[in-house]
């Protein structure tokens, strides 16, 4: 694939300037989810909906040009584009790896640094622009895989940094790499600090990470949405079963805490840990008139 944008695809609904989306766009969200001031749809695809007005706005449309999991987004004439973008703090331990795949429809992944070995959570392409600033940081000593989908390149990932990898087994078909199994549906502690909750619903392995009662990583099972200003799961995307989501979204508020919602798909949030709760509880009830 070409590593560019390519300007002699720019899609027509770019707003007027130098920044555009090409029509390979696959329509995956990510930009607008990431970029929401910039990145607009423009029903079959994403667009730049306000071209950037400053360094600071350069700055993040090469945010989202990097995480652009087909190089749709670019600039025309070029220049060049700044250094080590990601691994993009997000808050204190947590970075956005940024360098999203095709093959996980663009997914977010995640860096935790933690002093008993960093976790990657879910799996960006592996590129060297990404390899070299994780090396620096120590690598990765387990890879948390939020279900099926996600999966991406993190089977040269683990195998770069001897990693463990962690799916339910529900799941596992889709990394026969893992070297450890989760089961039925009760929380389990894998790691100091770290509880995987499985929430089967959108795929029967899906499963959350909560990390030291603050940042939950959610998969594609729980999200933020900028427009409605609220938590929301995926209807249109729930590939196993609205009823099982509804059901362990509902257990999943009764088995941690958590202040931060970190999705694979859609926006992520932070929220004081009372209302963290309260919006989820609302949420599954939202779910249960319509399961
Ligand atoms: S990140 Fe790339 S593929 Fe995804 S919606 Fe934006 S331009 Fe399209």
């Amino acid at each position: 694939m070409e590593d560019v944008a390519r300007i002699d695809q720019r899609d027509d609904r770019n707003a007027e300037g130098p920044w555009f989306v090409d029509t390979r766009c696959i329509d995956c969200g990510t930009c607008r989810e990431l970029v929401p001031e910039l990145f607009g749809h423009a029903g079959d695809q994403s667009v730049v909906a306000v071209q950037p007005g400053g360094p600071e706005a350069e700055h993040r449309a090469w945010l989202a040009a990097e995480a652009c999991p087909t190089r749709s987004i670019g600039r025309s004439p070029r220049t060049p584009r700044p250094a080590e973008l990601y691994p993009l703090e997000v808050d204190g331990p947590v970075f956005d790896l940024g360098h999203t795949s095709e093959a996980s429809f663009g997914a977010t992944s995640y860096l935790v640094l933690r002093p008993d070995g960093n976790l990657m959570v879910d799996a960006p392409r592996l590129t060297r622009t990404l390899a070299r600033p994780l090396d620096a940081l120590g690598g990765v000593a387990q890879v948390l895989l939020t279900h099926r989908d996600d999966v991406a390149d993190a089977p040269r990932w683990a195998e770069r940094y001897g990693a463990r990898v962690w799916i339910h087994e529900a799941d596992a078909v889709a990394a026969p790499f893992a070297t450890d199994l989760l089961q039925g549906e009760e929380p389990v502690l894998i790691a100091r600090g770290v509880v995987a909750v499985p929430v089967p619903g959108h795929t029967k392995g899906s499963v959350a990470f909560s990390v030291d009662g603050t940042w939950l990583f959610t998969g594609d099972s729980l999200a933020w949405s900028h427009d409605r200003q609220d938590l929301i799961a995926f209807r249109d995307a729930c590939w196993y079963s609205w009823t099982e989501q509804t059901r362990s979204l509902g257990r999943l508020g009764t088995a941690v805490n958590f202040s931060w919602v970190l999705p694979g798909h859609g926006a992520r949030v932070r929220l004081e840990p009372e209302a963290a709760h309260r919006r989820l509880v609302a949420l599954v009830e939202r779910m249960r008139s319509t399961a």
